[in-house]
């Protein structure tokens, strides 16, 4: 399989560090290629104003028609979101468009920038591997845990466990190493 063609897409002028942080995740963990980095509009119809927040699914729908054909897209986004059900959500993947969004908010509350930068790792990590065809997994540490706090996202690691790691590998998908549990 040819490596990952990856779009990196942010909605606001958010801190150059996290969208290293995202583009070195996504190069390092599964040997993609970042193709383009770029600014995008999200339109105000997907705001609920009396939830203050935006629909997840149609943010992440918009974002996949910036995405050239065969590469995955992947939205840094400094909205609140949610879907139908979640009082929120921390990102939120769409594995048939190739699309995903990390909604940034609440992953930046409180904390060093160390912790905040470690969070928006592992939800990228955990949001591509939706992508990729991954379930939610129960592995203690593995990144594809359910988050339902940042007290969650903290308690994960930024790895993928064994199990995760060779469904990726059976579908032509090599984690680097330093992304893959011992266990
Ligand atoms: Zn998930
Ligand atoms: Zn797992």
């Amino acid at each position: 399989m040819n490596s990952l063609k990856v779009v990196i897409l942010y909605d606001a002028d958010i801190n150059h560090e996290i969208l290293l942080v995202a583009r070195t995740t996504i190069q390092e963990a599964f040997n993609a290629e970042v193709i383009e980095i770029r600014k995008v509009e999200i339109p105000d119809t997907f705001y609920n104003p009396y939830r203050d927040q935006y629909l997840a699914d149609l943010v992440v729908e918009h974002i996949s028609y910036f995405r050239p054909e065969e590469s995955y897209a992947i939205l840094l986004s400094s909205r609140d979101a949610y879907v139908p059900g979640l009082n929120f959500v921390f990102g939120l993947a769409m594995p048939l468009l190739q699309s995903a969004a990390v909604f940034l908010p609440r992953l930046m509350l409180g904390n060093s920038t160390t912790t905040i930068f470690s969070r928006v790792e592992k939800e990228v990590l955990h949001e591509f591997g939706h992508l990729l065809g991954l379930e939610h997994c129960r592995t203690p540490g593995c990144v594809m845990n359910f988050s339902n706090s940042v007290r969650d996202v903290d308690r994960k690691t930024n790895k993928f466990c064994k199990r995760c790691a060779s469904k990726l590998h059976e579908k032509g998908i090599i984690i680097s190493e330093k992304y893959v549990l011992d266990k």
